[in-house]
């Protein structure tokens, strides 16, 4: 399995750097650019509102900015993908996959669970999308003329599910077929290394890293990313430089930082999983979990996000939420500290009640992105907060 390379990480997108005498990647805030004459903007701007990577002359910064630039570079290498096209967030890059695959028709076929927001734009059907959600030995059946995309998301947010990405393709036939690779990031996972076309990153997590910026990109062939530019350029859902400028910053510690939460996770996750107040462990680096032993083929290893099921409700669940004093209550993931949140309360809140029961996303389910902290400082504060949630549980009883 190929992997992500440290020094992929801290030279990628940075080729130019020494030729313009500067160290630290510059950030260029234009919002237009002199023109030398007329006819050099004119081909620059035909170049990229075609979807060109970039031309001589910029124009306008909606067309093309070097910073963001930089980082998709950087990116690209790291997926090993021929292209990167950075979006303004997540769910931005996501939307721009489904224009982009417009032409191929307006069917899409996904498999449960997704991000809660994934989940609401493609049932709700915003961008004039039909959905069909299957399990993933029913795809090759759910597809039609019309399908334009495959959906998946691996690890699954927040079950944890793994899906076999090269058994998704080989189904998929000639329809592109989308990974959202944000739980894995590029240090665990590539998926067009595995015949994906296209993988989306929610870089507001693992790749920014540090719970300061909010951004998705997409990794795919220049075929792709040309028609991701083009709906980028004509949408106007851009990366801003500086938020660009502190993607490609975390990109030398990515390695380090999800090496470290997931040895982090790994220990967390044994301990929940000898603990009595919790009826089960979601984590497919535990003993068993991995059915399909996608570890080591798939992914390099089981990364730094897991989720457990508290002996008890909704009630219960939110308890231990509203009890932790160095975790942090939050929502997102991938940060440098320790963050749980309530998935059925707060992340997939939006999706139907009955779909998110079906997909195992129970009320008594949290969700825990393990940080850099030391995990006995951590286990401290969570048996704590556990304690303290069964206490008042157990009182409400009495
Ligand atoms: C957060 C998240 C998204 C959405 O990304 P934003 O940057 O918040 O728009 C999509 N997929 C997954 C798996 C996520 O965790």
């Amino acid at each position: 399995m190929k992997t992500f390379k440290h020094t992929a990480g801290v030279h990628g997108g940075r080729q130019d750097l020494r030729q313009l005498g500067v160290h630290a990647l510059p950030v260029d805030l234009s919002t237009t650019y002199p023109l030398s004459n007329v006819e050099d903007g004119m081909a620059g701007l035909d170049a990229l509102v075609e979807g060109q990577a970039r031309a001589d002359n910029p124009v306008y910064a909606r067309l093309f900015n070097p910073t963001v630039d930089r980082w998709e570079l950087a990116l690209a290498q790291a997926e090993n993908a021929e292209a990167a096209v950075a979006f303004s967030s997540g769910m931005a890059a996501l939307t721009a996959c489904v224009l982009a695959l417009q032409d191929r028709g307006r069917h899409i076929v996904a498999v449960r669970p997704v991000y809660g927001t994934s989940d609401h734009l493609l049932a709700s059907g915003l961008l004039g999308n039909e959905i069909s959600w299957v399990n993933v030995d029913e795809i090759a059946a759910a597809i039609r003329t019309d399908t334009a995309l495959v959906m998946i998301e691996t690890p699954a947010n927040p079950t944890l599910q793994l899906v076999d990405i090269e058994a998704v393709v080989a189904q998929a036939g000639d329809v592109p077929v989308l990974v959202d690779s944000t739980f894995a990031t590029p240090v665990l996972q590539n998926p067009l290394n595995h015949g994906a076309s296209l993988v989306l990153h929610s870089a507001t997590k693992f790749l920014g890293g540090h719970g300061d910026v909010i951004a998705g990109a997409i990794a795919c062939s220049e075929q792709w990313a040309a028609k991701l530019r083009q709906v980028r350029v004509a949408t106007g859902a851009l990366l801003h430089p500086w938020a660009a400028y502190l993607l490609h910053r975390s990109m030398p510690t990515l390695k380090l930082r999800v090496e470290r939460a997931q040895s982090v996770a790994g220990e967390l996750a044994l301990k929940l999983a000898a603990d009595a107040r919790v009826t089960r462990v979601h984590y497919p680096g535990l003993d068993g979990q991995d059915t399909q032993r996608l570890i080591g083929r798939q992914m390099s290893g089981p990364g730094s996000v897991l989720s457990f099921e508290v002996n008890g409700d909704h009630r219960t669940a939110a308890a231990v939420v509203n009890a932790v004093n160095l975790i942090t209550p939050a929502v997102s993931l991938g940060s440098v500290d320790t963050l749980i949140q309530h998935p059925a309360a707060l992340t997939h809140r939006v999706m139907d009640a009955n779909d998110r029961e079906n997909c195992g996303i129970r009320p008594n389910l949290l969700r825990l992105s393990a940080g850099l902290e030391e995990s006995h400082d951590l286990w401290k504060d969570l048996d704590q907060a556990l304690e303290s949630a069964f206490e008042s549980s157990e009182s409400q009883a009495a």
